[in-house]
């Protein structure tokens, strides 16, 4: 990712004309090229000078795979320090095109069902590394004239502990000289952590925020999610009342169901209780398969009736539709196993 103020910069240390680094974003960004050889504006020397200095992109993506039924593509991206992560394409058949990236090198939270916590946690990326991912799926898309619509900070890593990156990269996705999608595209999913909760609600835009509950109770929730030994429930659901104040704005409450841990009756009432009166929406997700010893997804029967318990207490309630289980691309799979070289050209 070049942003047009490094492209200037790149431009005046060579004596080159300012409108030269328009032209070149322009090229990159609103006509989706990839490389600079297909600039066609530019003069030759120029193609070179750049090509030797600069990367247009910081993700390269080595592997891929697509889904059976081809709403889903997962790319195992390499980073310039040789390290992976992984970014995902669900097409819905609603017309949402969402794009799911990854904010860290593997994940150091360890959530006991989330295979992205059997990663090795390297180190966060950059907020270059997260906008790549974004434009490398708009650029595949623009190819079968379509566009990326939704973002959704729900891959690999934390965002939250990535916070000053993840601020850059939302500004960049937001901002119409580079992808121009609207705060209201784009949701962040942080597990808990609360003074960035707070600091996020501060912030002067209206970028979505679901935050990863999935236990009712303090007690349930330190035993699946070890980060809930650091912020107390209590503290969490503060931040969160101070969230939706700030902003006016619903808190997504994601609830993943696992089977005997988190989806009996007494849960969904205790979940019914916790958020009652307060602008929000539970999202329950059913579990998807990963190679987690003792973790199982809850039976369809139960999920229905998690759901019902909450609607009847008059909370918004929802199950999502899951894309990508085939290739282990839904949430809670990646762990960078995409197999099958990425073609470079369509
Ligand atoms: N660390 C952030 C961003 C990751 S979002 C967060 O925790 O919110 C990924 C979402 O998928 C989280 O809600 C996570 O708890 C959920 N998840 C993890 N493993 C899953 C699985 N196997 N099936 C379904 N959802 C899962």
């Amino acid at each position: 990712m070049l942003t047009l103020e490094q492209l200037t910069d790149f431009c005046q240390k060579h004596e080159i004309p300012a409108f030269r680094a328009k032209q070149i974003a322009h090229a990159i960004y609103q006509e989706g090229v990839e490389s600079f050889d297909d600039i066609t504006t530019i003069p030759k020397p120029l193609k070179k000078l750049l090509s030797e200095n600069l990367q247009i992109s910081t993700v390269t993506p080595t592997a891929q795979e697509m889904s059976g039924d081809g709403s889903t593509l997962k790319i195992l991206f390499k980073l310039p320090d040789d390290n992976t992560i992984e970014g995902v394409l669900m097409q819905f058949k609603d017309g949402r095109r969402t794009v799911c990236i990854s904010s860290e090198v593997g994940c150091p939270l360890k959530c006991k069902f989330c295979a992205s916590g059997t990663l090795t946690f390297k180190r966060s990326l950059t907020w270059e590394e997260m906008a790549d991912q974004v434009i490398f799926f708009s650029r595949y898309l623009r190819r079968q004239k379509a566009e990326v619509n939704h973002v959704v900070y729900m891959g690999i890593g934390e965002p939250f502990r990535n916070y000053d990156n993840l601020m850059k990269s939302l500004k960049v996705l937001m901002d119409p000289e580079y992808i121009g999608l609207g705060a209201r595209k784009i949701t962040v999913s942080t597990a808990g952590m609360v003074e960035k909760i707070r600091q996020f609600a501060d912030e002067p835009f209206q970028v979505n925020l679901a935050l990863s509950l999935h236990a009712p109770t303090q007690e349930l929730r330190q035993e699946i999610m070890p980060i809930a030994l650091r912020y107390k429930l209590d503290d969490l659901m503060d931040a969160i009342r101070y969230y939706v104040d700030k902003t006016k704005r619903r808190i997504s409450f994601e609830y993943v169901m696992l089977r005997g841990i988190n989806d009996t009756e007494k849960c969904a009432k205790q979940l019914a209780k916790l958020v009652k009166g307060m602008l929000c929406h539970v999202n329950l997700i059913p579990y998807n398969a990963t190679d987690i010893p003792g973790i199982e997804g809850s039976e369809k029967a139960t999920i229905k009736r998690f759901q019902e318990i909450l609607e009847e207490a008059g909370i918004p309630a929802t199950t999502r539709v899951s894309l990508g289980q085939d290739i282990s691309a839904a949430c809670g799979q990646l762990a960078n196993k995409a197999q099958k070289p990425f073609a470079t050209k369509k």
